[in-house]
Parts: structure tokens; C-alpha cells; sequence
């Protein structure tokens, strides 16, 4: 049953592989890092024993809204734990403007933070693991900061190797309405869907879908049967249905995310379709 309804590709993984969150900030996140697999298997089993590569997708922002994704280039631990004492970490980060619309990849291993005045979306491993590094000196009603964890997070941090950060969306081929791909991992693939007519989805018996739907509203018509979906819901497509219909009542925009069989495949797929390699690398991550 399982294998029906999460896809062929998925049959030996024990747990559910991707999660997907809205986050809207009201402060500035802490500055944090998450593990790979390997440092979380390694050090933290009994939390799960998985990392945490993840990607935003900003879906309301407030002008002046900023993330801060990845450290520059020339950083090194010692001009980083120096930053930590004096409290201006923040220097040391590439700094990116947040719009509607932009997306961001955030892999393992890449410290990072979110501010205020806006709403994006992440779609990740599954997984909680995050070493707070810095917490802008905050403490909670009883007058205790939250538990810090600079050694794991010196553990995970890849200095002097920049990758990761902001993403271009990369039109893809498609009929009647504009797909465009935001980002692609082994862990999870995420396009976004942009419709104003009836359309044809589709399933795959290897793969499930997950649909996040960020405007719109409409119905999903699926094996008979009709459900209506609205802005800020997550639908779960099984690999095992029957391709369902999707009829926007206004114009409606989501988020599709999936898991992939293998990087090499995934790429080949679409240079068949006649995209350039060029520009499809800039979405790919390994
Ligand atoms: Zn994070």
C-alpha cells in the first residue's frame, strides 16, 4: 500500500522523505546550519539521523525583506568565531534581497537565516536537525537564551566553498499555461505551475506529487471525484491515481514538489525536451 500511494522509487525508505512549511518570520530566524546525512547518522541518530538540505521560495515579502544564505567566499572559521564574539556574523554572509517569486537553495552545511516581513515556503529533507550559531543575544520570558550549538555547526560549515544561495527559474516546455523549475537536489525537485485554464496534471506510478497551492483557488477532478483547493493548502497526489484535472476558478499559481531517481536521468530528461545544458545546471545541485 505504501509503495502505491508514495511511488516505486520510494520502496525501501522507511520514513517520508520531503517536508514542506510555510514560514513567516516575525524576527529575524537565529543564524543556524543544518547537517548532511552523513554528520547527522554519524552524530545525531537519535534525532533522526538525518540532514537538512532545504529550499525557500518567497511567496509575500515586504520591501527591505532579506535572507542571508551561505558565507562569503573568503570567510574562514577563525574570522568566523572572532564574528560570533563581537556579534557582526552577520558581515560575513551574502545578503540577498527577498522578492515574490524569488527562490533560494539552501544546502546542508550552509549557514543561513531568514528575516522579517515575509512568507516563504521551504520545501526540505525531512528532518528538524539545526545548530543555532547565533541568536542576536535573545532571551526567552524567564530570562534564558536558547541552547546554542557552535561545535556541530563548525562541524557541518563548508568554508571557502560558495554554493547554494539564489536560483533562477528556468522555463520548461509546457501546453496552455508556464511551468518553470526553481530548484533540483537528489532529495526533492520543486517546479512552479502557473494556470488560468483547465489543465491536465499527471502521475507516475514511481512518484508521488506534492501540490502547494500559493494563489488561486479551484477544483482537483480525480478518479470521479471532485475536491476544491484554495491558497496556502498542500495536496498530496499518490503515484497510484489516475492523471487529475486541474480547473482553476481564478488564476491560480503552485508549487509541485517530488523526489527524483537519480540526478543524471532527471538532467538527461530535459536536455531531451531541448533545453541547454547551460542553463539547466544553474537549477541542479548535487
Ligand atoms: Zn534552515
Amino acid at each position: 500500500m505504501k509503495t502505491l500511494w508514495r511511488g516505486t522509487r520510494l520502496k525501501a525508505v522507511e520514513d517520508f522523505p520531503i517536508l514542506v512549511k510555510f514560514v513567516f518570520p516575525e524576527d529575524k530566524l537565529s543564524i543556524q546550519v543544518h547537517p548532511d546525512d552523513a554528520y547527522a547518522a554519524a552524530h545525531d541518530a537519535a534525532a533522526g539521523g538525518r540532514g537538512k538540505t532545504e529550499m525557500w521560495h518567497v511567496v509575500l515579502a515586504k520591501p527591505g525583506a532579506q535572507v542571508l544564505v551561505g558565507l562569503k567566499s573568503n570567510v574562514n572559521k577563525d574570522e568566523f568565531l572572532e564574528a560570533v564574539k563581537t556579534h557582526t556574523l552577520e558581515k560575513l554572509f551574502e545578503a540577498y534581497a527577498a522578492n515574490p517569486g524569488d527562490t533560494f537553495f539552501v544546502p546542508a552545511g550552509t549557514p543561513h537565516t531568514i528575516g522579517p516581513g515575509m512568507v516563504i515556503c521551504e520545501v526540505q529533507e525531512y528532518s528538524d536537525l539545526t545548530y543555532r550559531i547565533y541568536d542576536y543575544g535573545r532571551v526567552d520570558g524567564q530570562g534564558h537564551p536558547r541552547a546554542l550549538h557552535l561545535e556541530k555547526a563548525l562541524g557541518v560549515i563548508k568554508f571557502g566553498v560558495p554554493y547554494g544561495g539564489q536560483t533562477p527559474a528556468l522555463a520548461l516546455p509546457a501546453n496552455g499555461f508556464k511551468k518553470d523549475l526553481l530548484a533540483a537536489c537528489r532529495y526533492f525537485v520543486t517546479e512552479r505551475w502557473e494556470l488560468i485554464g483547465p489543465t491536465e496534471f499527471f502521475t507516475n506510478s514511481e512518484h508521488f506529487n506534492i501540490l502547494i497551492f500559493l494563489s488561486g483557488r479551484g477544483k482537483i477532478v480525480a478518479e470521479g471525484k471532485a475536491v476544491s483547493y484554495h491558497r496556502g493548502e498542500v495536496w498530496f497526489v499518490p503515484a497510484c491515481i489516475a492523471p487529475p484535472q486541474i480547473l482553476p476558478a481564478d488564476a491560480t499559481t503552485f508549487l509541485r514538489a517530488y523526489v527524483v531517481a537519480n540526478m543524471d536521468d532527471f538532467k538527461n530528461e530535459w536536455l531531451d525536451t531541448g533545453l541547454d545544458e547551460k542553463s539547466i545546471t544553474r537549477q541542479i545541485f548535487r
